[in-house]
């Protein structure tokens, strides 16, 4: 969670870090800060809320050429102005910002800060106060300070820090938390995320967890924790500014909502050649087929577009798939089967929770695969393979079009692996005309924003509670479609399996109870949800049906035109993406940043 951006060796630093933590703001936005010098002249510079809030505060100032910012996602403490980054140590010789969690901060603080004074509850302010011991109480330089106290320092952090009366250097250190160097010139820059560096380089450079690296105007120095120096390559990203902007839209989720045609079409183009034959690198469906067994693991969106893809990965690949929530698996391991293969699905590629798994995967000696909306994202880099998903950057909080995009990826995937083992249900998958279908579907889906939008009004307006329910892979776009509609528009929302509902949850239903049902198009099921929709509206529920074509009745609301049954959970979800959007309008809340939440959660 949370950004940093830091730059030395810049006359307009002010500015730089202001617009590099714009573009970081959606990794968390409670807080923010910078500290900015220029010779012996500091300005540190705090506020609650939004960037903007922060750019207000610093008006049109220049304050220097060497700067650190942090906009926070809090874990300790508040989000208050005493909370947020940067932080100072005791004497205000030095100033840090941190991402990530210090997990030793209450023994830290016990043992080496006995009479310290702190100004908030921040494990950061704590990790400040230590090193600037070091340099202030025991005389140490400011190097030989940070490496101390990183030996001492247990937990997850990306640092930068700053010793104002050493006027040209940004010390910078990481272990677990993304952090990255970008190489301008005459000017170098550190940064959670590539993103927000482009306007000003290509050319970055990666720091891996454990390394310490010391930042001047002309020099980049990267060392171990022992001071040996490491060898380290810069490499040009390929970054498309324009793919960051929001252009015309009014909120990055309608314009990602919007974009998933294109990224479907993307998909086929990039997984299959112009005949139609798969594109998937053959070491990868190599990996698949020597597994006996396929583990996804994931968070949130994610672990259900790992729901989405189980049924046609098991059919199309003959292997069992079981899923695994990142936080619980990363300490607890169930006995695994004799071949594994572990399937990391990540948006951003940092997710930490997975991260954690991914280390325990790779010191088993265990194969892995990630798949992933960002090259070079330290999932990618630490996994045996990798597929992307050729989303372009997804901003808004609330991921749609990543979870869409993952689905897709998973059906090339399943489609290349059957094929090669001769599976016949693969051989009549034409994933390439069928996901052109779903591209067909969404954007019909998305010509009936206005009739939907009037749905919701009718059906959310002032619900405090809702249901999603349905059946089969239903289920599962059910359980996503209800955490999109809660996180972004905090009602309170259950994605439930139809039937399971009378087992007990159905006694929350009462006269009015929004329950909106999804039925796709199978035959088998439908009846069931259908029966259970009779249920819940015989107890008073607000009824609103969401069907594929093909199984639709008269007074149904919403028809999705109809694809192909293993790829139903992408069309199903395109209304319901589009009812969060409205519900949160709506209620005249920030779509693209939830409260509490960020986007990339690199925090444990
Ligand atoms: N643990 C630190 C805090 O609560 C850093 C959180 C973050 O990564 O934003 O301030």
């Amino acid at each position: 969670m949370c950004g940093i951006v830091g730059v030395v060796g810049n006359s307009n630093a002010t500015d730089i870090l202001l617009q590099g933590l714009e573009k970081l703001e959606y990794r968390g936005y409670d807080s923010a800060g910078i500290f900015v010098t220029a010779g012996d002249k500091t300005a540190l510079i705090k506020s609650v809320g939004r960037i903007a809030d922060l750019r207000d505060k610093v008006g049109n100032q220049e304050l220097g050429d060497r700067g650190i910012g942090h906009t926070r996602w809090a874990t300790h403490g508040k989000p208050l102005e005493e909370n947020a980054h940067p932080h100072q140590s005791e004497t205000g010789r030095l100033t840090l910002v941190h991402n990530g969690v210090i997990e030793n901060y209450a023994e830290l603080k016990e043992d080496y800060l006995a009479g310290h004074h702190f100004n908030g509850q921040t494990d950061t302010e704590v990790a400040v106060h230590l090193i600037g011991k070091f340099v202030e109480e025991d005389g140490l330089d400011t190097l030989s300070a940070f490496r101390q106290a990183l030996q001492l320092i247990k937990g997850s952090y990306a640092f930068a820090l700053i010793d104002k009366e050493d006027a040209d250097t940004i010390y910078v250190a990481k272990n677990k938390s993304p952090l990255l160097i970008g190489v301008g010139q005459g000017y170098n820059m550190v940064c959670s995320d590539a993103m927000a560096m482009i306007r000003e380089t290509n050319q970055y450079m990666e720091i891996h967890d454990q390394e310490l690296v010391v930042l001047t105007k002309d020099s980049v120095s990267v060392q171990d924790y022992s001071g040996n120096s490491l060898e380290r390559e810069a490499y040009t990203a390929e970054l498309d500014l324009s793919d960051i902007g929001k252009g015309t839209y009014p909120h990055y989720m309608l314009k990602e909502i919007d974009e998933q045609p294109s990224v479907m079409r993307k998909l086929i183009s990039t997984y299959a050649d112009a005949n139609g034959n798969m594109a998937v690198d053959p070491a990868i469906v190599k990996a698949v087929q020597e597994a006996d067994r396929l583990y996804i693991i994931a968070a949130g969106t994610s672990y259900h577009a790992g729901f989405a893809s189980k049924q046609f990965l098991e059919e199309l690949t003959d292997t069992p798939v079981e899923l695994g929530i990142a936080s619980e698996w990363g300490y607890g391991m169930p006995l695994l089967s004799q071949k594994p293969l572990f399937i990391f699905l990540t948006q951003s590629g940092e997710t930490a929770d997975s991260r954690q798994v991914l280390v325990k995967v790779n010191e088993l000696g265990l194969p892995s695969l990630t798949i992933t909306n960002v090259p070079g994202s330290t999932l990618s880099r630490e996994a045996s393979h990798t597929m992307l998903l050729h989303a372009g950057p997804e901003i808004s909080v609330a991921s749609t079009k990543a979870y869409t995009a993952q689905i897709a990826t998973m059906a090339f995937l399943a489609k290349a692996v059957g094929q090669a083992n001769n599976n016949t249900k693969a051989a009549a998958f034409d994933v390439v005309h069928e996901l052109s279908l779903v591209a067909q579907s969404i954007e019909a889906s998305l010509s009936d924003k206005e009739m939907i939008a009037n749905k919701v009004e009718e059906l959310l307006s002032t619900a405090r509670n809702a249901f999603y329910i349905g059946r089969g892979n239903d289920y599962y776009v059910a359980m996503e479609a209800a955490l999109k509609l809660k996180e972004i528009s905090y009602i309170q929302c259950e994605g439930f399996a139809a039937g399971e509902l009378k087992h007990g949850t159905i006694s929350l239903i009462e006269d009015g109870t929004p329950v909106i049902a999804l039925m796709s198009n199978n035959s088998i099921l439908a009846p069931h949800v259908r029966g259970n929709v009779a249920e819940v509206a015989a107890r008073g529920a607000h009824v609103l049906t969401i069907v594929e074509e093909g199984i639709n009745k008269e007074d149904d609301d919403i028809v999705v035109s109809s694809v192909h049954p293993y790829l139903s959970s992408i069309a199903m979800v395109i209304p319901t993406q589009l009812v969060a959007y409205y519900a949160s309008l709506q209620r005249g809340l920030d779509v693209d940043k939830p409260r509490n939440l960020a986007k990339s959660v690199t925090v444990e």
